[in-house]
């Protein structure tokens, strides 16, 4: 392709991105295909000479596009959104073109310097303390297993890193039972055995019970254990529980415990003051994430991790062979050393384009609409007899389950509200996913798409009592 036909093409598909997006809400939600529709239509083999572009594209929308669920989409209320905008979409758009990786300082000396402003600004935004440092890592996932290695070098000196696992004792992590899965995963890779993370219960709110959370380290210590680190969740993946920073704090200072902070989804709203209830007690915290590419706008991926010592994350992770070595050596950031991976993409572009597009004030307003978009689907959940809310919605998660009068049993309201799930999403005009809290099949209700208005979660709710009130109705008979 040359540069003629790259110019033609970008033109193209850059008013097909336009379109897209200004008529996203005409695809199903959801993609509708069957498993194997798309992997049939295409050829076994990869072609001997190359193919024309129009072809190219011509096939991205006919096999491709029809096996896409649209993220994008205003009435994507499943999982946690993954929202996007404009302005990030051209910087990615750059990203991709500049191509660079940006491993050190010196391989893109501005992609270096962007990112250490960007965790300002991101940190600032959000009321992470003077003093913490900011690194942009891949996903949340990454994230907390970056905070599980830096706890338990810092807790064995460093050793584990050099000599393996040498020490008999048991290093022991504490979570709540509601806290995300990478965690558990994260123990695993980290080599420290799944069977050593504590599950501490949670109260009625879905929120780590600091009590039992006290229980489960002294049990451990007697049983001459070595419990090194805590994980407090704001805006559990489930119900948007949110963990008591404050008293998990200071139990994990009594106890000389790591504690790393996973807010993946409620650090965006953390931008608003009237939230920073939540990070009440972060003075304590010696590690912190959220995901920008959750609910502030900025394309997946990019996950933004702090830290209060970046001298241990970078002890953690960093190894120099000669072909690495650069002139500026410590003077500068080398993020490569700040995590796992060593070429890493310009994700700082995107944060700029989209924090100055937008502007705090703009990022705020929008995170408030969710939040009262949420609060006008809680309104109506309450007002319905047949339906019942599930959890507390301190953001924009609704938990909720259609539980008509004369339904009793707990089997069958399970099953008839997966069912409700099913029919809903199969009609691709909204997405929606599940969870369950104490047993109980729960719907999810996300309002957290860059594009939602009132008018589509009134559609949604309306959508949502049309269906339910027909599978009652067939459950009677
Ligand atoms: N932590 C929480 C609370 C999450 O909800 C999620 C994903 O939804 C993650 C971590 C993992 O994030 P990622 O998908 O970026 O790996």
């Amino acid at each position: 392709m040359n540069s003629a036909e790259f110019r033609t093409h970008a033109h193209k598909l850059v008013d097909w991105m336009a379109d897209y997006l200004e008529s996203v809400e005409t695809y199903p939600v959801r993609s509708q295909l069957q498993p194997g529709h798309v992997i049939r239509q295409l050829p076994d083999t990869p072609p001997e000479e190359g193919e024309g572009f129009e072809k190219i594209f011509e096939d991205f929308n006919s096999i491709i596009l029809p096996g896409m669920t649209h993220w994008q989409h205003p009435s994507f209320f499943a999982y946690f959104n993954a929202n996007s905008s404009p302005p990030s979409v051209l910087a990615e758009m750059l990203t991709a073109t500049l191509g660079a990786q940006c491993m050190s300082w010196a391989t893109s000396p501005a992609a270096a310097e962007l990112e250490e402003r960007m965790m300002q600004w991101l940190g600032r935004m959000i009321g992470i303390p003077p003093g913490y440092s900011g690194v942009i890592q891949d996903t949340g996932s990454i994230s907390n297993l970056c905070a599980i290695l830096t706890a338990r070098e810092v807790h064995t000196r460093y050793a584990v890193n050099q000599r393996g696992f040498w020490d008999e004792k048991r290093l022991t992590a504490y979570c709540s039972t509601e806290t995300h899965s990478s965690i558990e995963k994260g123990i695993g890779i980290a080599g420290l055995g799944r069977e050593n993370l504590r599950k501490v219960s949670v109260d009625e709110k879905f929120a780590m019970n600091p009590r039992a959370l006290e229980s489960a380290i002294q049990r451990d210590i007697s049983a001459d254990n070595k419990p090194f680190l805590v994980i407090a969740t704001l805006g559990t993946t489930g119900s948007t529980a949110i963990d008591p920073l404050k008293e998990i704090g200071e139990i994990a200072s009594r106890y000389g415990l790591w504690l790393h902070v996973d807010a993946a989804l409620a650090g965006s709203a953390l931008v608003l003051p009237e939230l920073r209830w939540m990070i009440d007690g972060i003075e304590r915290v010696d590690s912190f994430f959220f995901n920008p590419h959750k609910w502030l706008f900025t394309n997946f991926d990019c996950s933004a991790y702090f830290v209060k010592d970046p001298d241990s994350l970078v002890h953690t992770f960093s190894i120099l062979p000669e072909y690495l070595k650069t002139q500026e050596g410590q003077a500068v950031k080398n993020y490569r050393d700040w995590g796992i991976q060593l070429g890493r993409r310009f994700r700082a572009l995107k944060l700029w384009f989209v924090i100055r597009t937008y502007g705090v004030t703009g990022l705020q307003q929008w995170i408030r609409k969710h939040i009262d978009i949420a609060h006008s689907v809680v309104r109506r959940i309450e007002a319905s007899p047949d339906f019942e809310l599930l959890a507390p919605v301190p953001l924009q998660t609704i938990c909720f389950r259609y539980r008509p009068e004369h339904i009793t049993d707990k089997e069958t309201l399970n099953r008839v509200n997966a069912q409700l799930l099913e029919d809903l999403n199969n009609t691709g005009k909204i997405y929606m996913s599940h969870t369950k809290l104490n047993d109980v099949c729960t719907l999810r209700l996300v309002t957290g798409q860059t594009q939602l208005q009132q008018r589509h979660a009134d559609e949604a709710w309306e959508l949502i009592q049309e269906h339910a009130r027909a599978l009652g109705k067939r459950a009677d008979s």
